[in-house]
């Protein structure tokens, strides 16, 4: 054997599921040295996660592929609610939206993960030479601490083995379905003991497994799932509890006379468990089943289901005793699994901010909310671009710090409402007013309404930190929370009153404007896709009014100056946008103006493209699309204001047209001088 090769990478991510595939387009987009290993010889083909909730979608959208998902998938637009009457007899007892209606122009879509796995493959081969090292396992992993604040520094040391083919392929266990071979989902799932140390001690005794390697990198994440090997590397650990409530899953073209198969449903039945409907790609029809008579290993709260009790024969058998009178069945089952319901989130979601967590790694939680791929793949999009503009030398280390203190509350929130979603969803109904042990249909529907906005990823609201300027909030303090100081943040805070439909902390929401240039109407997320940059939005009111227009001008003189946060945290060797995009969105009549009446800040010429038209728009009726009416929409009034956007679409800053200085100070706050 040869030496032991070594390579220097600057971020290295293990597992090449949602939240380690979101991590590598972010890399690729960012053009970041990156590599990702998965211990699968392969990536996921069919079952596994599949609800695709808005803000992922909108997430995809500014990705480049959010119109393939949404062209593939299955749309739910109703949820119905179906109950035992007085006599007992299984009724639809109400029906909502699936999707609360105005929270964004996309609606909860399912689409199996297998293609959203596809969708981000494809990307990085577009846009990067990074490709998923499959069959390729992290067998060691340590820190030079004393490097750690370099960000120069490569301290983490990993080394790598490559497996076999057959060592890198999960063992399913084959279910005759009317003959058709079956793969299941129990190798991933929480029923299923990992089979890491197992892989690891295969690869040692096969004489033919390929080459060790030793990477040296700047960053680590750890994608790697529930059972995460990094995780347990960096001595993390994640708190919470099982319950005793066990279920089957199946994929199916069902057979039957239900009436709303191709509706999102919740049945309840009165003392047989519980069944959710997820109507699916291809007539495919997702069941959750509720397992009340599957014996557990032992008797006591929280024990581990008895795995080998449970098959696709038994989870339609109790399917259809929830489900009776009415009929259901299947020629066609796609996969299974069967999960026992736990609620865990990490105690820590990095070491020293140069190892990260995402993902399953940092927490899990019952899959039924639809939150688990999408909430994994939303850390790394908080992650992504943070590591990336340091890695570029463009901002401090210390934002790093604000991917814990964001998304661990998020990850607390999710299971706070995962706790009760999923007690509401598995007890049994009450049978009256009196049966305060059963669940009452109304609490389930208002606890369904409630969490509606939370699922959708929508309602996230990143606490005060550096790279959002508002005043800090108590229950951060309380949550033990990290956020940075006020000193940290040189106390800049949001003049929020400004725009109160743009949440200093939250995604910004989307409302069409229309392309000065050309009239065409725009979504305003289209206009910030995913790459890295920072954009900065004026909303200058009607440029008519003279006093609007000197100060748009006064504006666009202080970002173009020598002391503006575009020549300081810009290299003077790049594109004059490679970190901040100036985008305007002004309320004059269309017709009245034309881009020459704007400052050149926002119509920059080059001898080669000519002027760039795709930074002025305009809040006006379009010919074909109506009318967005963002300045309503966004509560912003004739005076106007500057809105600073992270590169992850969340709005970090809301002031003043009067004070365009207050950009630099928030800039000043976490970026690297580029001034030689
Ligand atoms: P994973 O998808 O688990 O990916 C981890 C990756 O790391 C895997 O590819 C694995 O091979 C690799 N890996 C693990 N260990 C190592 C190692 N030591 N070295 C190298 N590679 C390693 N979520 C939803 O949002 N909506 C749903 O509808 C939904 N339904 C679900 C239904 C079921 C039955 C199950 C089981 C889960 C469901 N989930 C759902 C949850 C969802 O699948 C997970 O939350 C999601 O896949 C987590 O993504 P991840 O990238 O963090 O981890």
């Amino acid at each position: 054997m040869g030496p032991i090769k070594e390579t220097y990478v600057d971020v290295l991510i293990i597992g090449a599921g949602p939240a380690g595939l979101m991590m590598a387009v972010w890399m690729a987009k960012c053009g970041i040295s990156t590599r990702i290993v998965d211990k699968r010889g392969t990536k996921v083909f069919s079952g596994q996660a599949d609800g695709l909730q808005c803000r992922t979608l909108e997430i995809m959208d500014s990705l480049g592929f959010g119109h393939r998902a949404w062209r593939e998938s299955n749309h739910m637009l109703e949820f119905c609610m179906w109950s035992p009457d007085e006599a007992g007899r299984l009724r639809r007892s109400d029906r909502i939206a699936d999707t609360t209606p105005g929270l964004s122009r996309f609606q909860q879509a399912v689409l199996q993960q297998g293609r959203i796995e596809r969708f981000f493959l494809d990307e990085m081969a577009e846009c990067s030479d990074i490709r998923v090292e499959r069959a390729v396992m992290p067998t060691s992993l340590t820190i030079d601490e004393a490097v750690v604040e370099d960000p120069d520094s490569y301290p983490i040391v990993v080394a790598l083995r490559h497996l076999t083919e057959e060592e890198a392929t999960p063992k399913h266990t084959t279910a005759a379905a009317n003959g058709q071979p079956v793969h299941d989902g129990l190798f991933r799932s929480n029923l299923t003991k990992d089979d890491t140390a197992e892989m690891l001690a295969l690869s040692k005794l096969n004489e033919h497994a390929g080459a060790e390697q030793i990477v040296h990198a700047k960053y680590v994440v750890g994608a790697d799932g529930a059972h995460s090997w990094t995780r347990r590397q960096i001595g993390l650990s994640l708190e919470g509890d099982s319950t005793d409530y066990i279920w089957g899953v199946l994929d199916i073209v069902p057979i039957t006379d239900f009436p709303d198969i191709r509706m999102r449903c919740a049945i309840h039945s009165a003392d047989s468990g519980s069944i959710m409907i997820i109507p699916r790609e291809k007539k495919l029809v997702r069941v959750y089943v509720q397992l009340t008579t599957t014996a557990k290993v032992g008797d006591e709260a929280g024990s581990r289901a008895d795995r080998s009790k449970i098959n696709p024969d038994i989870i339609i058998a109790e399917a259809q005793k929830i489900m009776a009178p009415y009929q259901i069945s299947y020629q066609t089952l796609d996969w299974w699994t069967a999960y026992q319901i736990g609620q865990r989130v990490g105690t820590q979601f990095s070491v020293h901010e140069r190892v990260f967590l995402a993902g399953d790694a940092v927490h899990t939680h019952s899959p039924k909310a639809g939150q688990g791929m999408n909430v994994s793949m939303q850390d790394t999009f908080n992650l992504g671009w943070k590591i990336a503009s340091v890695v570029k030398g463009q901002t401090n280390r210390s934002i790093l710090k604000t991917y814990e203190s964001e998304r661990r509350k998020v990850a607390q929130d999710l299971i706070t409402f995962d706790h009760k979603f999923s007690r509401l969803f598995s007890g049994r109904p009450a049978k009256d007013d009196t049966d305060t042990e059963g669940v009452k249909m109304e609490d389930f529907k208002d606890a369904f309404m409630k969490g509606n906005l939370f699922v959708s990823g929508t309602s996230v609201n990143y606490g005060a930190s550096a790279i959002v300027a508002k005043a800090e909030d108590p229950s951060a303090q309380r949550d033990g929370i990290d956020a940075l100081s006020g000193d940290e943040r040189g106390c800049l805070i949001s003049d929020q009153a400004l725009a109160p439909g743009l949440v200093v902390g939250m995604r910004i929401p989307s409302v069409k404007v229309l392309s000065q240039a050309d009239a065409r109407p725009w979504h305003l997320q289209e206009l910030l896709p995913s790459n890295g940059r920072w954009r900065v939005l004026v909303f200058p009111g009607n440029v008519q009014d003279q006093k609007q227009a000197d100060r748009l001008t006064s504006v666009a003189n202080n970002f173009d100056s020598r002391d503006s946060f575009v020549a300081r945290f810009t290299a003077a060797d790049g594109p004059i946008d490679a970190v901040f995009e100036l985008l305007v969105v002004h309320k004059a009549p269309r017709s009245a103006v034309t881009i020459f009446d704007f400052p050149p800040v926002f119509r920059r010429f080059s001898d080669v493209e000519g002027y760039d038209y795709d930074k002025i728009y305009v809040d006006d009726v379009s010919y074909h699309e109506g009318h967005g009416n963002i300045y309503q929409e966004f509560g912003i009034s004739e005076e106007g204001c500057i809105v600073v956007v992270r590169p992850d679409q969340h709005v970090s800053y809301v002031g003043s047209l009067r004070k365009p200085e207050a950009v630099t100070q928030f800039f000043s706050g976490f970026m690297v001088s580029q001034v030689k």
